[in-house]
């Protein structure tokens, strides 16, 4: 989108908040208009030239969605799914039975599950590693096998940062892509593909839609081929399409991305220092603290802020744990994350048998209210006891 009088770029701000510029040709309406239709209409000479067909492959509310993902990824084209989890799986099940891929320890958890699981039972062969440590992902890779490489940064629960350009270089020289789970960093903070990801994966029902009350999810493919088509096929024949008034709720939420998650950053950052003093609390993991293993990657490949999602540890187990958050009344006690309002959860309750996730801790969702406020209901659910 660029400034017809100087032909300069507009700041990707801008680009967001009117969601491309976008106007319609014929009534001169900015905000664009929701097609429900699921046919479209044959030309008389048994051609489609419109280029759409079915609602299964695709729907006209999703252009705009995704071109704006596009622009704000730097990426050459999205798509938009159902899900997250939708969009993830689009990427394994477009690779071949028997293909090598190197994945996290630490990531979503039920991705993860879906991996060794689903995944194995059609012939994926996963190691999972340490992402965070490139040996560890250097000797996991193996040249000619490896398919992909699954990054998440920072990763779920822990918010363990991976740099995406180290992992990057490793993949390329292997033949493998990699794929970056960018859910928590956001385009605001991250854009992976600058830093030589090949796809770029959003739960956009988390901070891109940011109101909790949309499931979606995108891939952004830093350049169109083969495996982005396969990509593309895979979502047409199985159906994990978004329906269009999601992609349309998706829109109207971006517009406030870049205001919504810098303020969630700047109180993420007041509540991570003001709780790592804190006697009751073990230990505070966000890389915004220079405290955090991972922060000097963070602070290069952030930009200039490093999100709303922090976890907290708390002195006495996973029963002290659970009673703080029982005592929150601001914060909601719920899971997912990215939405305007705080939330905080008990991660191994929700993660259930086999979580590898300490039962001291607490994962917070930072949302847009006032500091002082989240500030001050934590301060009175830890004081309890
Ligand atoms: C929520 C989430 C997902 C899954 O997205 P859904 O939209 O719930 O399917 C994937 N990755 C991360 C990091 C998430 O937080």
């Amino acid at each position: 989108m660029r400034d017809d009088s100087t032909g300069r770029e507009f700041a990707r701000e801008s680009i967001a908040a009117q969601a491309l510029g976008w106007v319609d040709p014929e009534t001169r309406a900015i905000v664009a208009p929701i097609h429900p239709s699921t046919t479209f209409l044959r030309d008389p000479d048994n051609q489609y030239r419109s280029g759409r067909v079915y609602g299964r492959s695709d729907n006209p509310t999703f252009d705009q969605a995704e071109a704006l993902v596009t622009a704000l990824e730097g990426g050459a084209s999205s798509m938009l799914f159902a899900s997250g989890m939708a969009a993830a799986t689009a990427v394994f099940l477009s690779l071949e039975a028997g293909d090598h891929v190197v994945v996290p320890e630490a990531m979503y958890c039920s991705l993860q599950s879906w991996i060794r699981s689903a995944g194995a039972r059609f012939g994926l062969r996963a190691s999972i590693v340490d992402m965070t440590d490139p040996r560890e992902v250097a000797k996991a890779i193996v040249p000619g096998e490896t398919r992909l490489v699954w990054v998440e940064t920072p990763a779920n629960p822990l918010w363990g940062v991976t740099d995406i350009a180290e992992v990057s270089r490793l993949a390329r020289a292997a033949g493998a892509l990699v794929c970056v789970d960018s859910t928590s960093a956001t385009p605001v903070l991250t854009r992976p593909i600058d830093w030589g990801a090949d796809l770029v994966l959003h739960s956009a029902t988390k901070y891109l839609n940011g109101h909790s009350d949309v499931l979606a999810g995108t891939l952004t493919a830093a350049r169109e081929g083969d495996f982005w088509e396969r990509i593309r096929a895979t979502r047409s024949q199985i159906g994990s399409l978004a329906g269009p008034f999601e992609a349309w709720l998706l829109v109207r939420g971006m517009r406030t991305l870049f205001l919504r998650v810098r303020a969630a950053s700047a109180s993420a950052l007041a509540i991570a220092e003001r709780l790592e003093r804190h006697p009751r609390v073990l230990s505070v993991l966000y890389p915004g603290l220079s405290s955090f293993p991972g922060h000097v990657v963070a602070a290069r490949q952030m930009d200039g802020a490093f999100g709303g999602m922090l976890s907290i540890r708390i002195r006495g187990g996973e029963a002290a744990a659970v009673r703080v958050a029982s005592r929150v009344s601001l914060w909601k006690r719920a899971t997912s994350l990215g939405g305007v309002e705080s939330l905080i959860e008990h991660r191994a309750s929700v993660e259930g048998e086999g979580s590898r996730v300490p039962k001291d801790l607490l994962r917070l969702s930072v949302g847009i209210e006032a500091t002082r406020d989240l500030i001050a209901d934590l301060d009175q659910a830890l004081a309890g006891d």
